[in-house]
């Protein structure tokens, strides 16, 4: 394993050093082992006291520190000048095989110089939660980060109730943040906004380093890779929660996943998470609240855009201005997939939202609809399809011109059918079985989290194991907790 400290040898007040404290009897509930051979990790040595040490308090091989990174954030729309890992720490970045740089990151490793009033601590529940989303979401293609393993740590957490605690053990591209900029923006540390744009872009987008202005090349690609990110969410129907500029990676990749959830029924206005009480991170808001983000992300950059300042902000809106040409190319491009459609036809779009109001107006379950109506393509039977819509939902028109779409399609049906059945999943992490999972795990059974986890790896096949099915109405999830 090749360990650097790329990001702690930036000047000191980029992160605060640690010196992680063992817990009383860390064991490792799952281990990803694909994973950690991509990593050039041996499970081996992951699995021996050493590697578990590395994997719950970040004790490096090379007895170099761990740090703590510096940032500040939005929360739901307020400023707060410093966040910071509170409950996390970046134990270094390794080279994976393809050469890539990947951050391996703990959350729920202790307390840190950011903890304010936290204890520092996960519990397990949301740590087998951000197992399974992030473990999902790479196999729906999705860019994420990834989970290396969770951990039990043999100590208590208090939460409402006294919970057993965990660590998560991640891996990202980087886990610098939207925040990440406005921390040194804040301060007006003009020097520090540069230095970590540098870092970024060496790090992240190394080809804008020739470009004529890199800061603003800098904030284009960033924009386009969110808009990219937010319109394969909307794609899923994945929400994510909280979307605060802290919890926006700058690499484009889904992090964080706190209160975060798939839609079951289709409504754009779902909210799941607790905390969002007024709906901002609502499923329909989403692309809005990232293109928000993306403000508070030019604002930090202004200065290194153009010495006059009316200049800069003219470059700077221009660059926000991508963000819906990128979001609607990967939305529409996705939409007429999930249809089953290659060719392009004006009326595409209104074809995809007149759908949306009959799932919306019916009530119908977002995943289901896709998959039985790449189902449909073979047995040509509507009934399996129509069933999950509730009365006055109008889909039975919708069929009617969606299958006389298809019939424009210059290409066997059979195409069609093998595009929606690799785009439309049939298995998501539906919120009911994940509460089941974790619920079942906290009492010492751990045997529904590994089946879960390994069914949601290979979401698009068709096995007949019910993880597919819907929440009964006495089953379903209304909201979700952060419960760190
Ligand atoms: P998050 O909910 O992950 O976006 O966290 C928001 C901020 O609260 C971050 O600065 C976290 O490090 C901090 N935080 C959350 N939970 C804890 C905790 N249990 N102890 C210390 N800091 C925490
Ligand atoms: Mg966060």
């Amino acid at each position: 394993m090749q360990l650097s400290r790329i990001y702690a040898s930036l000047p000191e007040r980029f992160s605060a050093p640690l010196s992680p404290a063992p817990f009383r009897n860390p064991q490792i509930v799952t281990l990803n082992e694909p994973l950690a051979r991509e990593l050039g990790m041996n499970p081996d040595w992951l699995r021996s006291p050493a590697g578990i040490a590395f994997l719950s308090q970040g004790l490096r091989p090379d007895g170099g520190a761990p740090v703590a990174m510096a940032y500040a954030g939005h929360q739901f729309g307020h400023f707060v000048p410093s966040l910071g890992d509170g409950r996390a720490m970046l134990v270094g970045e390794v080279t994976d095989r393809s050469g890539r740089l990947r951050d391996i990151h703990l959350k729920g490793s202790g307390p840190t110089p950011f903890s304010r009033r936290g204890d520092g601590r996960a519990a397990l529940g949301p740590v087998l939660r951000e197992y399974m989303v992030s473990e999902a979401m790479h196999a729906l293609g999705i860019p994420t980060a990834r989970a290396l393993a969770a951990l039990t740590t043999g100590e208590s957490v208090a939460r409402e109730t006294m919970q057993p605690g965990g660590v998560i053990v991640r891996v990202a591209s980087s886990h610098v943040r939207v925040g990440t900029f406005q921390y040194f923006a804040a301060q007006g540390d003009i020097e520090g906004v540069r230095i970590l744009a540098d870092h970024v872009i060496g790090r992240l987008y190394p080809e804008l380093a020739e470009a004529e202005n890199p800061y603003l090349a800098l904030l284009e690609a960033v924009t386009a890779r969110q808009a990219d990110l937010v319109a394969r969410w909307m794609l899923v129907g994945f929400i994510h929660g909280v979307m605060n500029t802290d919890n926006m990676s700058i690499a484009g990749e889904t992090i964080d996943f706190g209160p975060c959830a798939f839609l079951d029924a289709y409504d754009p206005a779902k909210v799941f998470s607790f905390i969002d009480q007024n709906g901002r991170y609502a499923y329909g808001n989403q692309p809005d609240m990232a293109l928000w983000n993306l403000g508070r992300l030019a604002e930090a950059l202004l200065p290194l855009l153009d010495s006059n300042r009316e200049k800069a902000i003219e470059q700077a809106k221009d660059a926000l201005m991508r963000f819906d040409g990128v979001f609607n190319d990967t939305y529409l491009v996705g939409w007429r997939r999930k249809l089953g459609l290659a060719r392009e036809e004006n009326g595409d779009a209104r074809l995809t939202g007149r759908l949306l109001t009959a799932m919306h107006r019916g009530d119908a379950d977002f995943t289901l609809t896709f998959r039985r109506l790449g189902d449909m393509v073979r047995t040509e039977q509507t009934d399996s399809l129509v069933t999950l819509f509730g009365p006055g939902s109008g889909i039975e028109d919708w069929i009617g011109d969606w299958l006389a779409r298809l019939g424009r399609e210059e290409r066997p049906v059979e195409a069609s059918y093998t595009d929606m059945q690799t785009t439309n999943p049939r298995i998501i992490p539906r919120n009911h079985r994940i509460e089941e999972t974790i619920q079942s795990a906290v009492a010492g059974d751990y045997a529904p989290f590994h089946r879960l986890v390994e069914t949601l790896s290979h979401p698009f096949d068709d096995a007949a194991d019910g993880f597919e099915v819907p929440p009964a109405p006495h089953e379903k999830v209304m909201n979700t907790f952060c419960g760190t």
